[in-house]
């Protein structure tokens, strides 16, 4: 049995299919002005990487399947703060 494991050519992740869900993607630089065209040259076939999902959702290539973080919660009131609130409302009462 012969096992192909495909390396992102940027990160170095290791995965063994190509058509996985979380498919390798061929990648490469092209472009085309009025007098030079660089789409047909053969550099850029040679300069042609691969690149796993991760890196193509970070250079926002492809849109992003994580999910958003949810915010981290609030702090917990420090001691000075909670001393801090309990003069308070003790010179409010005395006043009051
Ligand atoms: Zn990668």
């Amino acid at each position: 049995m012969i096992t192909t494991i495909y390396i992102c050519d940027r990160c170095k992740h290791k995965q063994k299919g190509h058509h996985t869900p979380r498919q390798m993607w061929e990648i490469a630089l092209v472009y085309d002005t009025p007098t030079l065209s660089y789409t047909h040259s053969p550099l850029a076939v040679r300069q042609k990487q691969m690149w796993c999902r991760t890196c193509m959702e970070e250079f926002l290539i492809l849109p992003s399947t994580q999910k958003p973080k949810p915010p981290p919660p609030p702090e917990p009131p420090t001691l000075e703060d909670i001393i801090r609130e309990l003069i308070i409302h003790t010179v409010e009462e005395i006043q009051s």
